[in-house]
């Protein structure tokens, strides 16, 4: 399956003249001069951008989540402030901040820390909102690993809200997706909380 998938990465790719085409149309609408030396080569640069940050679109997320098996973990395990760097698909604006993912082995399934950062990568180089994407990190994991409860928290600044609109510089969007035990749960629920905002239950900062 996996492979099928990778197959199926490398016939999509991305029409770069097309992205060009766009980037020059809105120059001209912008009443600027897409021939004028700064911008000439701006198209260009920003459709090759546009693949590298969005290139998340065309990878299947859940390949390369390998499955180990390790009996003796069956406790929280929380990865937090994974960086973030994704853009808002209402305003074709970045949205940046970091990600905090917790999970609860069940028989002993765990998955390479590495891998949970880079599934959080590849969703967020992507057109995305920020709510989609916090469950689409939990949904994948869940399925993935079949754990007795995931918990993912993002946290970030939306360019869109601080450049435009109601223009608030620093607001930071918090949104959570809950499963398993961390939904059924409020003491386990809490410990992740406490964990992820740097404490340990009932004790000192770390
Ligand atoms: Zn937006």
């Amino acid at each position: 399956m996996a492979r099928k998938n990778r197959k199926n990465c490398q016939v999509k790719k991305m029409d770069l003249k097309k992205i060009e085409q766009g980037v020059r149309l809105v120059i001209e609408g912008l009443s600027e001069d897409p021939e004028r030396p700064g911008l000439k080569g701006t198209p260009g640069r920003v459709a090759r951008m546009m693949e590298d940050i969005l290139g998340g679109t065309l990878l299947d997320p859940t390949e390369d989540l390998e499955v180990f098996q390790d009996e003796r973990h069956d406790e929280l395990v929380l990865i937090r402030n994974i960086p973030l760097y994704s853009f808002c698909e209402h305003h074709l604006l970045p949205f940046a901040g970091v990600a905090h993912v917790a999970y609860i082995p069940k028989e002993g399934r765990i998955i390479g820390l590495s891998k949970i950062a880079r599934l959080v990568d590849t969703l967020a180089r992507r057109l995305q909102v920020q709510e989609r994407l916090t469950k689409q990190v939990a949904d994948i994991l869940n399925a993935t690993l079949n754990p007795l409860g995931v918990m993912v928290v993002i946290e970030a600044e939306h360019l869109c809200m601080s450049m435009r609109g109601i223009k608030k510089p620093k607001a930071i969007t918090v949104t959570s997706a809950v499963r398993g035990s961390f939904r059924n749960n409020p003491a386990t629920r809490t410990e992740a909380m406490m964990l992820i905002k740097g404490g340990i239950p009932g004790g000192r900062e770390v």
